[in-house]
């Protein structure tokens, strides 16, 4: 178990390419953190400074109470994970296990115990003589996993475990790393650009973009009160449906005006919103956040708007809403039984206390 903290870390690669800019990120004891953006924000290589596998630029990363800059990767004390596996082809599952643990020089009888712990732990123990051709791709995953845990580090870093493997087993797979985190109680720093993925195991997430941190907080912050559009709109499924229009005042009440439809505010967004009276602004609202008219019933004409429904899309358990402002085509996610007519008019009701109101500029949360 470790603290792991980043101070002013910045890695620019040869031709000027600023893969991570001055990012500052503290990792508590047994804190699960997961980086999470799209391909090429630079989580990998700020996974790697970590490890030791790529020399930062700038800054400085301490590693419990020991600054490590100029440890090399073997001295650090931390185990890392990678999307391929990276497992030898030759050894078997029992020898890629306790491969480190040899070159370590541990006598035969630890060996034999840690992977048989970590064997158990991870479901593997009938597979110890097989060799990685002969496992499906989550055992492989699991192996590299038992790999890591039998060094018993300080820290586990992990590069996108799971994205080699297909939809079903990922969940599964999720679900494995969960248990695992709750019986290893270590410090673990997830890289991935999987927003269920960082959701559902993080319990703190870094969100990331252009080598940049948007925003560290708990997932239900980061949801519920993302610091600008980038972090509102990569988090979440179907994403935030995002709509520019103007703020305007009217008899003391302030609205936002769409162009085809207009809804009142509530109180509480009242001051915060004030300085963009008359002015542009882009509003933000989930699709959970929006309902059929016909099944709510505390709609009022300020916060119900016509839309013209182009697409029902029935997922099983709710439906996908596909809908037409006559400006804005928006997406809400309505329950299983809700099956409004296509290509008709239907009035559509916006729950105003969780909308969100983005400053066109510079993109950060208004409120
Ligand atoms: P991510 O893991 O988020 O997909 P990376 O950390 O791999 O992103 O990359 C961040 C940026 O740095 C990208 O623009 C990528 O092209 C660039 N990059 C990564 N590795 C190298 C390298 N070895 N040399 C030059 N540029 C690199």
């Amino acid at each position: 178990m470790a603290q792991i903290s980043l101070k002013n870390v910045t890695k620019e690669y040869h031709g000027g390419i600023l893969a991570v800019d001055n990012v500052n990120i503290g990792i508590e004891n047994r804190e699960f953190m997961v980086i999470v953006g799209p391909s090429g924000c630079g989580k990998s290589t700020t996974l790697r400074m970590i490890a030791g596998l790529e020399e930062m630029t700038r800054g400085d990363l301490w590693i419990g109470a020991k600054k490590v800059n100029d440890v090399p990767p073997k001295d650090r004390d931390i185990a890392m994970v990678f999307q391929n596996y990276a497992l030898y082809p030759h050894m078997t599952v029992y020898e890629n296990m306790s491969f480190g643990l040899r070159l370590r020089k541990y006598p035969k009888s630890e060996i034999d115990r840690r992977v048989n712990e970590a064997s158990d732990v991870l479901g593997i123990k009938k597979m110890l003589d097989r060799r990685p051709k002969q496992l499906s791709g989550g055992e492989r995953q699991r192996v590299a996993l038992g790999r890591a845990i039998v060094r018993k580090p300080e820290a586990f870093l992990f590069d996108e475990p799971l994205s080699n493997l297909d939809a079903k087993l990922r969940v599964l797979m999720r679900a494995q790393i969960h248990k695992l985190r709750m019986r290893l109680q270590t410090t673990f720093v997830y890289v991935t650009h999987d927003q269920t993925e960082a959701l559902t195991l993080g319990d703190r997430i870094v969100v990331m973009k252009d080598g940049k941190m948007q925003q560290c907080a708990d997932p239900m912050t980061i949801y519920d009160k993302p610091a600008n559009k980038f972090v509102a709109s990569f988090l979440g499924t179907p994403p935030i449906n995002l709509m520019e229009g103007m703020i305007i005042k009217k008899e003391r009440k302030y609205y936002f005006n769409e162009g085809k439809f207009q809804v009142k505010l509530v109180e509480e967004m009242y001051k915060k919103i004030a300085p963009y009276e008359g002015k542009k602004v882009i509003f933000g609202v989930r699709a959970e956040n929006i309902y059929d008219r016909l099944f709510v019933s505390e709609a009022a004409p300020d916060n119900t708007v016509r839309a013209v429904c182009e697409v029902v899309e029935p997922l099983g358990s709710e439906v996908y809403l596909h809908l037409n402002s006559g400006k804005n085509i928006f997406i809400a996610r309505v329950g299983a039984h809700n099956r409004p007519d296509v290509n008709r008019d239907m009035d559509i009701v916006f729950d105003m206390s969780k909308v969100y109101f983005f400053d066109c500029e510079t993109e950060k949360t208004i409120v």
